[in-house]
């Protein structure tokens, strides 16, 4: 389970979560949507403290993390236990995809070469890349790289998968073989938590959708409730103005 407790973050003077308290059952999907600037993508990375937040604790099952005591090591094993999947994939130019997905075994988690080569074949064959295994990013659309991204999230066997828009910055014809990925995966019941656009994805995928305005969650519930039944004006705005 994820807990977060009244996050707060800010950017100079600027307040971009006003104390955000959000739990995440294990196996769950949870996609946070919103208007731009709401502070999406500060609070996923809030979550694994790429953004130390100023106030607020992040709890991954029993281990807990704190904002303002946080240590090196304390921050590392949360990264551990959460692992990210970027909007720009965020993978190694001059590595194979192969080794893209071995790195954090065999950096982070110190896997002997021949269990990392294992795994990430296992995650490869998950994301249907297993031929890919070879080719450098440069070879790859941006579809497949985003899959890459996600195969070296899944490798690390994390407590939850953080997606951060992850199919912003593909050709629309590429968004679909991404989405489709995060499907099966979830459907596998791992842990995730997505900052998306994809409004009918997020309906199709997600256990529990959480609306944020404002640094602040406005609105949440099952994808029933916050799709057909939105109480509050700013979610119906917000669903009116994308339908
Ligand atoms: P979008 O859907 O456009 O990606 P978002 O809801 O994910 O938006 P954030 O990217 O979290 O929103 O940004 C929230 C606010 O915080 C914005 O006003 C943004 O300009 C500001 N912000 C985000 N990151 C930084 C940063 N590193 N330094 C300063 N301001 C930042």
């Amino acid at each position: 389970m994820i807990q977060l407790r009244n996050i707060q973050k800010s950017f100079g003077n600027q307040l971009v979560l006003k104390g955000i308290d959000l739990t995440v059952n294990k196996g769950e999907v949870v996609s946070i949507l919103g208007p731009s600037g709401s502070g999406k993508t500060t609070l996923l990375r809030c979550i694994n403290f790429l953004e130390r937040p100023n106030e607020g604790e992040v709890m991954v099952d029993d281990f807990t993390v704190n904002s303002k005591q946080a240590s090196k090591k304390e921050i590392l094993t949360l990264r551990k236990k959460t692992a990210m999947v970027f909007q720009q994939y965020n993978l190694f130019k001059h590595k194979t995809v192969m080794e893209n997905v071995m790195e954090g075994l065999l950096v982070v988690q110190k896997s002997s070469k021949e269990t990392a080569r294992k795994l990430a074949m296992e995650v490869l064959a998950k994301v249907g890349l297993t031929e890919k295994a070879n080719a450098y990013p440069v070879q790859l659309s941006g579809g497949q790289q985003q899959r890459v991204g996600i195969a070296r999230a899944l490798a690390l066997n994390p407590e939850v998968i953080l997606l951060d828009e992850p199919t912003s910055a593909l050709d629309p014809e590429l968004v679909g073989e991404v989405l489709e990925v995060i499907k099966r995966i979830a459907d596998e019941g791992i842990t995730m938590i997505i900052v998306t656009h994809e409004v009918s994805f997020a309906k199709d995928v997600s256990d529990y959708i959480v609306f944020m305005d404002q640094g602040e969650i406005i609105e949440e519930g099952t994808p029933t409730v916050i799709f057909n039944y939105p109480k509050e004006e700013r979610t119906k705005r917000f669903f009116k103005r994308i339908n």
